[in-house]
């Protein structure tokens, strides 16, 4: 963070001063909410949790060198205590990005955030110091964290922003606002929670809503919820898409035998060739965002596409491949799923295997409400038709589902099965696997199906 004294920052987050015997003391060091993160000069926020109370950790913390505990009761050591940790959080993080020098970037969208961010930080990099997101701390308490690392050096700071209701994305672009808003896309992902695609296109917008009349909408051509939230911001819009309309566009895209898309990157100042090294063509649309993003920022289309085709996942778990020594590739993308995420992790895994035998090994994709049903039926009818040699669905209820969408599309007897969890999995995998057969490992998160990947992995 960039140095602030303890009256300070009392003062920003309405606080008051408990055992500190001087508050001209400063934070230098990084404002952090784990123990066994903090170090000398930083910062320790305690957040009384269900299981762990952050309070109980205040005189550890102060023995690593923290300079205080911000903190909703006294502690007994250097502490700045409030009513609503949370809030203060924010607050210190509103204080912090107004007075760094950096421009602000945030992303919202259904499917995809991370692999962009991670997009994004890897593209402006190469101009100039980036702080980002880790991972997919995209709530209020790691939103406002992540600005917090920044520092004076730091020019552009890019921030993914998670919406589980209405009202959740202004929140977070109130504490950080952004020059920048980027929305991906509007899917069903958490579709239960919202009740309908035009509340999560509701929800979603709000991050173009607050921009100001000089920051820059950049919006998804090709999603119509995403286009039509251009009449919800004063700010100018910039679409990139593969559509005609789309000021930064694809053209001639395709999938390299390993299932890496190539294309030819346009954007209002030239155009270049990308070829890049993740796989699966939803990448494009991801790469096609991220290149909006650095165009609008001054970078060149032969500077964009070198780093794009450059950039690598940062984000475990995210179509994660790995090749065995005989032969078989693993494919983890077991980090999450949604209807839209699995379509285009089967499409990836029906061009990396052509000529190859295929698995697909399945589970839950969660929190989709009335839409479970047909959404799992629809995945599982998918598989069939790119013609995946097998899918494996794991679980309860909505495994069930997968294979039954298959099996009525055409796919009978051995070609999908059901298992109950992931160790039957494994066994059933680990006894059919041949030399050359691609496997993907997909589910929602709360499925832990990278523990099949992983088996897979380790296993030879
Ligand atoms: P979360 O809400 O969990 O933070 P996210 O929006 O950050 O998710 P990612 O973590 O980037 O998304 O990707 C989640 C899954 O969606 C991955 O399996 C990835 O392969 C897939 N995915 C990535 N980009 C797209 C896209 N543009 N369209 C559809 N699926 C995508
Ligand atoms: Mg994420």
């Amino acid at each position: 963070m960039i140095a602030l004294s303890l009256a300070e920052i009392a003062s920003v987050v309405g606080g008051q001063t408990h055992d500190i015997p001087d508050t001209s003391v400063q934070v230098t060091g990084q404002v952090v909410r784990d123990s066994r993160e903090a170090g000398p000069g930083s910062l320790f926020v305690a957040f009384a949790g269900e299981r762990v109370d952050g309070h109980d950790f205040a005189a550890a913390v102060v023995e690593a060198g923290a300079v205080a505990v911000l903190a909703s009761r006294p502690v007994g050591v250097p502490a700045i205590v409030v009513d609503d940790v949370q809030r203060a959080l924010g607050a210190l993080a509103r204080h912090v990005v107004e007075r760094l020098g950096a421009t602000l970037v945030a992303l919202t969208g259904s499917a995809g955030k991370t692999s962009t961010k991670d997009l994004i930080a890897q593209v402006l990099r190469t101009k100039a110091p980036t702080v980002f997101t880790p991972g997919s701390l995209n709530n209020e308490i790691g939103l406002p964290l992540t600005a917090l690392s920044a520092t004076e050096e730091t020019r552009f700071l890019v921030l993914e922003m998670g919406a589980r209701g209405i009202g959740h994305i202004r929140y977070l672009a109130d504490l950080t606002p952004p020059k920048i808003g980027l929305v991906l896309n509007v899917g069903t992902a958490h579709i239960g929670e919202f009740g309908g695609r035009e509340q999560i296109a509701e929800a979603k917008g709000e991050l173009v809503e607050g921009l100001p009349e000089d920051g820059t909408a950049v919006l998804n051509a090709d999603d119509p919820l995403v286009r039509a939230m251009a009449s919800r911001t004063k700010a100018r819009v910039l679409l990139f898409g593969e559509s005609d309309e789309a000021d930064v566009r694809a053209e001639n895209v395709r999938l390299t035998g390993n299932g890496q898309p190539s294309f030819s990157l346009h954007t209002p100042t030239g155009c270049s060739e990308v070829t890049m090294r993740l796989y699966g063509e939803h990448h494009v649309s991801n790469a096609l965002a991220a290149a909006a993003v650095a165009h609008e920022l001054g970078m060149s289309a032969d500077e964009i596409a070198t780093a794009l085709s450059e950039a690598g996942s940062l984000s475990r778990w995210r179509m994660e491949v790995t090749e065995r020594p005989d032969g078989v590739t693993v494919v983890n993308d077991a980090y999450n799923a949604n209807p839209e995420s699995m379509r285009a992790a089967l499409r990836a895994l029906a061009a990396m295997g052509k000529g190859r035998r295929t698995w697909a090994v399945l589970g839950q994709m969660a929190e989709l409400g009335d839409e479970a049903l047909a959404e799992h039926d629809a995945v599982g009818r998918l598989a069939v038709r790119l013609n995946v040699s097998k899918l494996v669905a794991v679980g309860g209820r909505e495994a069930s589902w997968l294979q039954l969408g298959a099996y009525n599309e055409g796919s009978w007897g051995e070609e999908s099965v059901h298992v109950s969890d992931a160790q039957s999995a494994v066994d059933l995998l680990r006894s059919q696997l041949r030399p050359g057969d691609v496997v993907l490992v997909k589910a929602s998160r709360s499925v832990g199906l990278e523990r099949v990947a992983q088996a897979l992995v380790e296993g030879t």
